[in-house]
């Protein structure tokens, strides 16, 4: 997604080589335009999946999981990540390490939520090592529903998110993918 690519460039910055900060538009800040029309591109990459469901992982993955389920007319459901005393007893649980904050934690969705007959799109920020999608892919797989695709905004591809998860059979759609970086310069992948 060209515009994407434009918009990395010009306001993202490489915090280490492996850290990319986009807090203007995706992360603390939110162009709600702008994501609306990464949601419209999702939309276009997977209307022939008929969704039911798409699922993400809290924060960061709400706001672009929800700009693209009003194209789909479905809900989004966001894994929790922390235990909390109004989530229903009946959970489905993974466990997940975090690239950002290197320490494991747990996520969780109320089986009210999944079930067998849903077809679920994962949408989420980042693809790094595809430790959060593999959590979330877990909790599909419990309820029993199909996965049909992962759509990411970024994915590093020099990390071995996307590689262990293409060579899992998983459709993976990424709209910008960064070959290498480093302060100062990214190159994106054609
Ligand atoms: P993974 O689980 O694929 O290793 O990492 C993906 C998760 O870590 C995403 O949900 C995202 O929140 C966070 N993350 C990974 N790399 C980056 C990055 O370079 N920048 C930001 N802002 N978040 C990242």
């Amino acid at each position: 997604m060209q515009t994407l690519k434009e918009k990395i460039l010009t306001e993202g910055k490489v915090l280490s080589n492996d850290i990319l900060k986009v807090d203007n538009f995706l992360n603390h800040q939110l162009d709600v335009d702008f994501i609306n029309e990464i949601g419209r591109e999702f939309a276009r990459r997977f209307k022939e999946e008929e969704i039911s469901k798409i699922l993400t992982i809290e924060a960061s993955g709400i706001a672009v999981a929800a700009l693209t389920a009003q194209y789909f007319k479905v809900p989004v459901v966001f894994a929790k990540k922390a235990e909390s005393k109004n989530l229903d007893e009946e959970v489905y649980k993974s466990e997940v390490f975090s690239f950002t904050k290197d320490k494991n934690y747990s996520i969780m969705v109320s089986k009210k939520y999944l079930n067998p007959e849903d077809r679920v799109l994962i949408i989420d920020d980042f693809l790094a090592n595809g430790r959060a999608a593999l959590g979330l892919k877990d909790i599909v797989e419990q309820a029993g529903a199909r996965l049909v695709g992962i759509g990411i905004v970024i994915e590093k591809g020099f990390q071995s998110g996307g590689k262990i998860l293409r060579k899992s059979g998983i459709r993976v759609e990424s709209l910008a993918i960064i070959n290498t970086m480093s302060p100062g310069h990214i190159v994106f992948q054609d």
